[in-house]
């Protein structure tokens, strides 16, 4: 591990214009990424702030009926939040599908949305990988990709954000609040705070140098049965090949209104636009709900080892519309 300096913030301001004042700095929190990416000298930050004394680890109602939580709250605590539980039930069991019980004690949510792919080249320091080192190479394009992209990709990177909550947000149409270093404030809705990788994919997100998340917002749920679906190598501790999270709402024998997101697909919690207008009006019958899963993802594409992804992506989301409509036996 390089060496680095080390600060411990005091307010959210503090902790941004710090990151700022200083060359290659991250923010730490619980460090489950972070730290991992750090012994393998893949990340090499010169100063690190600590940010876990900044009192945002708060879940509070907010005025119109949704929930405000703050960027430090542990996944765990969250997944186990009453009202998340109740309201928000797509995104507990999304966080309870990651990682492990360790893990989600110190993961936070904000850490949680930046954790880094989870591309074996790109923790491979031997091995060419844009992200990593730009212009070097994509050692995934033409190598073993099975845990890759199939939308979103680009000729530079094939690589999947790797989050669970992050899907769930996505259907839950959550926003990202952050400050800068001048104090300045914004609210970023998720579905532009990710960035596809273009020739560029070492930057993946829209936050400026030392922008900090303080908190992230959900509305107020849609009407719908909320459902989770993730599709792994093994029942636990593993990253998601495929993930599905939906809020279907039936009425009368129909589908009125789906929110669809995938995970495990593509370089951010992936909406389907075109699907979603499909879903309105299709019966809830089960054939019905699987031909229309079966239209999911039109243009994506395997990149070899993954050619199974697409498929498996359709089933997934069959499977979820099934559930959603009542079915037990999905
Ligand atoms: Fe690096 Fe992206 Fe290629 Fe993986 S897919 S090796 S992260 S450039």
């Amino acid at each position: 591990m390089k060496q680095f300096t080390y600060a411990r913030a005091t307010t959210p301001t503090d902790a941004a214009s710090s990151a700022a004042a200083h060359r290659r700095t991250r923010f730490i929190a619980g460090g489950t990424n972070l730290l991992d990416l750090m012994k393998l000298e893949v990340e090499t930050p010169e100063h690190l702030i600590d940010i876990n004394r900044l009192g945002l680890d708060a879940i509070e109602e907010t005025a119109d009926g949704g929930l405000r939580i703050g960027t430090l709250v542990r996944n765990s605590d969250l997944a186990a939040d009453p009202r998340v539980r109740e309201r928000y039930p797509v995104l507990s069991r999304a966080l309870l599908a990651g990682a492990s019980g360790q893990l989600r004690n110190k993961a936070t949510t904000g850490g949680n949305l930046l954790q880094r792919t989870r591309c074996y080249y790109f923790y491979d320091t031997a091995m060419p990988c844009n992200k990593r080192h730009p212009g070097s190479g994509c050692a995934a394009i033409g190598g073993y990709n099975r845990i890759h992209a199939i939308v979103g990709a680009s000729d530079s990177c094939i690589a999947t954000h790797p989050s669970d909550m992050a899907v769930a947000m996505r259907v839950l149409d959550a926003v990202i609040h952050t400050v800068a270093a001048d104090g300045n404030v914004r609210e970023i809705p998720i579905g532009e705070f990710y960035r596809l990788p273009g020739d560029t994919p070492q930057v993946e997100n829209v936050l400026a140098d030392g922008e900090l998340i303080t908190h992230v917002t959900l509305p107020p749920p849609p009407p719908g049965r909320q459902v989770y679906r993730k599709v792994r190598d093994r029942a636990s501790y593993a990253f998601a090949l495929i993930s599905v999270a939906a809020i279907v709402n039936f009425e009368e024998g129909r589908i009125a209104d789906a929110r669809i997101a995938f995970g495990g697909v593509g370089p951010m919690p992936w909406r389907d636009d075109e699907l979603e207008r499909a879903a309105r009006g299709v019966g809830s019958d089960e054939v019905s709900l699987r031909t229309l899963a079966e239209t999911a993802l039109g243009d994506a594409r395997g990149q070899g080892h993954n050619d199974f992804k697409p498929v498996l992506a359709r089933r997934t989301l069959g499977a979820v519309l099934v559930e959603a409509s009542g079915r037990t036996d999905a």
